[in-house]
């Protein structure tokens, strides 16, 4: 095993040729040594870790494949995927002995025998959804694992998941537990919990394929996706607009109250959240700028991707990509295309 990675790889690096599960990634990991491998499944088993970390924990155990395998079973990255789901299955099956599970192509839903109907048509739509994730990521490595999605039955029982004074309404990712969790309370709330698992969903999608990505992007392109109408054929497009996002990003650029794009694209998950209402729509509007403003603009949201994807950390990823642009540019271009929607 050999450790050698280099950071000016070019972007055009398939670094997912051949890997189709797990497992595949485990393999690759113990015969390369490549670090931005162990960074991502690190990161897909629920540790918060950097590229530069993984760096060093591969340097360590070069050349003794042996303890670097015993050191991923500790962590629980080797094998990680095996009995998940059995396990999974049997504390939803205690806590709920009337239960419904569906199992679609690329999720597993857990439900309530009483929800039947609504359990089948989350999964129908996660699937739908995941297939417009792929074609905005342009992502041609397929989830071997189903991903997860538990519908509690009751806002009580969800509550309780919840730590304390974390306020999700409907639904939110746990990047630990490798989960989506939501609740319906009566079937009358199934559209807005759609929306919700549109938006959530993508986290954990993201989540599968980039340890650390910017969170304008995460979270803008999250917003893009809560936009879709799911009583309609869902389809990304220019069309696809989020129109609260929308319209308070115009009255937030009206009155000349934004973030400087330069800064914002750097902004740490911290700060973002500090000011959920101005970033979340000044995210999502960057996004869709991005992605049909024009086609010089365009080829950056696909650089970055591709940066992402090849394993590169966030701010060498944003470094790289965005190193030519010329903001004070892009920001006027930016403004005038939003307000002009
Ligand atoms: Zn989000």
């Amino acid at each position: 095993m050999t450790v050698n990675v280099s950071f000016s790889a070019i972007k055009k690096e398939d670094f997912r040729k051949g890997i189709k599960s797990h497992d595949d990634w485990v393999n690759r990991l113990l015969e390369t040594g490549d670090p931005r491998i162990l960074y991502l499944l690190q990161s897909r088993c629920g540790y918060v870790t950097s590229l530069e970390q993984s760096k060093k924990i591969c340097e360590a155990f070069a050349g003794d494949s042996q303890r670097f395998e015993s050191f991923l079973r500790e962590r629980n990255i080797l094998g990680a995927f095996d009995g998940l789901y059995d396990k999974k299955v049997e504390a939803w099956k205690a806590q709920y002995p009337k239960n419904y599970i569906a199992k679609s192509k690329y999720y597993y839903v857990f439900g309530h025998a009483t929800q039947k109907n609504e359990t089948i048509k989350i999964a129908k739509f996660m699937d739908k959804i995941y297939e417009l994730y792929r074609k905005k990521f342009k992502s041609d490595e397929k989830v071997a694992e189903r991903f997860f999605v538990k519908v509690y039955p009751n806002e009580r029982d969800f509550k309780k998941t919840l730590s304390a004074g974390s306020g999700f309404a409907f639904a939110y990712y746990s990047g630990a537990e490798r989960e989506l969790v939501c609740h319906l309370n009566s079937p009358k709330e199934l559209l807005r919990v759609l929306q919700t698992l549109a938006h959530e969903g993508f986290h954990q999608f993201l989540g599968y394929y980039v340890p650390n990505p910017p969170i304008w992007l995460n979270e803008g392109m999250a917003e893009y996706f809560e936009g879709l109408d799911p009583r309609e054929r869902l389809v990304d497009s220019k069309r696809t607009i989020n129109r609260s996002d929308l319209q308070r990003m115009k009255a937030f650029l009206s009155q000349g109250a934004y973030v400087p794009l330069k800064r914002f694209i750097y902004m740490s998950q911290e700060e973002y959240y500090s000011n959920p209402s101005l970033h979340y729509a000044q995210g999502w509007s960057l996004i869709y700028f991005l992605a049909y403003a024009s086609k010089s603009y365009n080829k950056y949201f696909q650089e970055l991707i591709q940066y992402l994807k090849n394993g590169y950390d966030r701010e060498p990823a944003l470094d790289a990509t965005f190193e030519k642009v010329d903001f004070d540019k892009m920001e006027r271009i930016w403004k005038k295309f939003i307000l002009d929607m």
